[in-house]
């Protein structure tokens, strides 16, 4: 009962780790070029850019596929722009499916047209707010909240998080630090976590993507992070003896026991050079051994994915049917950083519905080709 590209589409999902800067859609970043003056574009042409932004891949090197950013992000300096890259990401995520999203992004980036860090996220809520209004209008309600990001090799977190605290109440529901990992260990940002912390907030963490166990535990057992952005090298403590016995280390056991969310995105570790194949995947195994595993995106426009090609792609590599979509998308809901009756109600109302529609529709399309 392999799953067909129209079900898949019609899938429910929940996506916790998607960046606003990495899913413009490419004739918005010609649009917003010409209308902005960015001059920086290696080509006007729509079909050129986004063939440019796929055949850059994969790059297998976590610094150089963050290049692409430079153009986004160099497009995004204004409200107007702002606004609308937003409410194109909210209209082409409830067209992909998507019915519950966090998306984040880092205010600081988006300075250097002279707006102050508020009114980038006024602007960016603005957008999420018609783009919702937008899709249930075209019968396909979602919800979208905020992630707030500092950069890991910047000094302004403390000032990120006390921003996303200061709008909790208008659609951002967290904090999160990216950036490359390398020499900028989690704990250079410890005040603004513990900010968080006291602030009764939520925070995920970028870490365990190129990098190894400390990062993991540094943003778990230093910051409280409570899920974990990637993750992925969790699997760095656990080994898989030769008759298939698995054993996992204390920080591989405490993240299992504690259902932490691991904010996996397989694609985009292919073409960072984190993952070497799809197939390779720990997701895989992480799924097997019951770890609290979601299923994300990363950045749409460079890694050339929706959540619909995604699932269709693990669906692809291991073989996985509705009900692995399913546990998936509950896994997400479950550790959405939104309230929890809410979460309840979509859980019970939109995503367990959905799922057992699609697999009886799907159980009765298998009996007909008998
Ligand atoms: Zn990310």
């Amino acid at each position: 009962m392999t799953p067909t590209p129209d079900q898949l589409l019609r899938a429910p999902k929940v996506l916790l780790h998607d960046h606003l800067d990495g899913g413009l859609r490419p004739s918005t970043v010609v649009d917003l070029a010409r209308e902005v003056g960015y001059t920086g574009l290696p080509t006007t042409d729509v079909g050129e850019l986004a063939e440019w932004f796929a055949s850059d891949m994969p790059r297998r090197d976590l610094v150089r596929y963050l290049e692409g950013f430079t153009h986004t992000v160099g497009v995004m300096q204004q409200k107007d722009a702002i606004a609308r890259v937003a409410r194109e990401c909210v209209e082409d995520l409830a067209q992909d499916g998507v019915v519950y999203a966090e998306v984040r992004f880092a205010p600081e980036l988006h300075t250097d047209g002279g707006m102050e860090l508020d009114s980038v996220v006024e602007a960016v809520l603005e957008g999420f707010e018609s783009g919702a209004a937008a899709a249930a209008e075209a019968g396909r309600p979602i919800i979208v909240r905020a992630l707030l990001t500092a950069m890991r090799t910047a000094a302004r977190s403390r000032e990120i998080a006390e921003l996303a605290v200061a709008f909790r109440d208008a659609g951002v529901c967290g904090f999160d630090v990216a950036g490359a990992e390398a020499g900028y260990p989690p704990t250079r940002h410890l005040d603004a976590f513990q900010l968080i912390q006291r602030e009764n907030f939520h925070a995920t963490l970028h870490a365990g993507e190129a990098f190894g166990l400390p990062s993991i535990w540094e943003a778990l057992q230093w910051c409280n992070a409570e899920r974990l952005g990637h993750g992925v090298r969790i699997v760095d403590d656990i080994s898989v003896a030769d008759d298939g016995t698995v054993t996992l280390g204390r920080l591989a056991n405490y993240v299992r026991d504690r259902r932490i969310p691991l904010e996996l995105c397989p694609t985009s570790n292919v073409h960072t050079g984190a993952v070497r194949s799809l197939a390779e995947h720990p997701i895989g195994l992480l799924r097997r051994l019951r770890f609290r595993v979601t299923l994300n995106t990363d950045n749409r426009l460079m890694s050339g994915v929706s959540m619909t090609s995604e699932m269709a792609a693990v669906c692809d590599a291991f073989g996985w049917g509705f009900g692995d979509l399913e546990w998936l998308t509950l896994n997400a809901m479950k550790s959405a950083f939104h309230p929890f009756d809410e979460r309840l109600a979509i859980i019970n109302g939109v995503i367990k519905p959905r799922y057992a529609a699609l697999s009886a529709e799907a159980v009765r399309t298998d009996t007909a080709r008998g």
